[in-house]
């Protein structure tokens, strides 16, 4: 039995208060959600307040991204070692706004997926096709293509130590969400191909969907039979509407 996992991805949004704010809104709620997990991957800044306020916490906490070196000369960038010492658990990787705007390969997101894994991460694999992908049809083979460079280079078993996370591009912050079906059409395409290399490793890992879920959509999408849970972008920036899609996912 999979456990539903909803994680929020707050992208580069928050301040000290608004950020305060929110987590006490989470925790004031985490507590009635019992059968699902609930995460916040944050601005790397906040994750010490982050983490000195879930600490103790049912509600576990992340990063946006990773880099694949473990230090040096790197501007900007931010290792796993470092993220593993402020007690993140998972790592967003591959997010299709690190793909799209900051140019992020496929080897490049397999290299960071490997580089969360060498520092406790539990990496949160993004895949998902552009709009015209999935107009020419190609879906499945954009969305193979991005986990085979992981797989080739990770290995299938480290693939079950990790979250994925089906985005479909066209579907984040623009409101329009894929219909359960097709969501589910994708993620079943996932387990399939995962399940050709390794049946254990298809049956246990979670497979998220993201891309405009809200609480009035939440429960219809998670009660597909391989969605296992979401990647939340706006709406987990509100509480209640946070809330809302865990509670569905409970
Ligand atoms: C995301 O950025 O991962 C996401 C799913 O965003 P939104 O929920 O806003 O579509």
């Amino acid at each position: 039995m999979r456990q539903p996992l909803v994680a929020g991805n707050w992208k580069m949004n928050g301040s000290r208060d608004s950020i305060d704010e929110l987590l006490s809104g989470i925790l004031a709620g985490a507590s009635s959600v019992e059968k699902a997990e609930i995460a916040v991957c944050a601005p790397a800044i906040y994750l010490p307040q982050v983490a000195e306020k879930l600490a103790g916490s049912a509600v576990s906490w992340g990063s946006q991204n990773v880099n694949d070196n473990d230090a040096g000369a790197f501007t900007g960038e931010i290792s796993g070692a470092m993220l593993s010492e402020f007690g993140c658990k998972y790592a967003i990787v591959g997010h299709s706004e690190r793909r799209v705007i900051y140019g992020e390969t496929d080897a490049d997101v397999a290299a960071r997926f490997m580089a969360a894994q060498r520092h406790a991460l539990i990496p949160v694999l993004c895949v998902g096709e552009l709009l015209e992908e999935r107009e020419q049809g190609i879906t499945d083979a954009v969305v193979s293509r991005q986990l085979d460079a992981v797989i080739e280079r990770a290995g299938i078993a480290a693939i079950g130590k990790s979250v994925i996370a089906y985005e479909p591009v066209w579907a984040i912050g623009t409101g329009k969400t894929a219909s359960p079906e097709q969501a589910q059409e994708v993620h079943a395409m996932i387990r399939a191909k995962l399940a050709k290399l390794d049946a254990d490793v298809a049956a246990a890992v979670r497979i998220l969907y993201g891309g405009s879920m809200k609480p009035g959509n939440a429960g219809e999408l998670i009660g597909m039979e391989d969605i296992d849970g979401g990647l939340i972008g706006g709406a987990s920036l509100v509480a209640d509407d946070f809330l809302g899609i865990c509670t569905a996912a409970n």
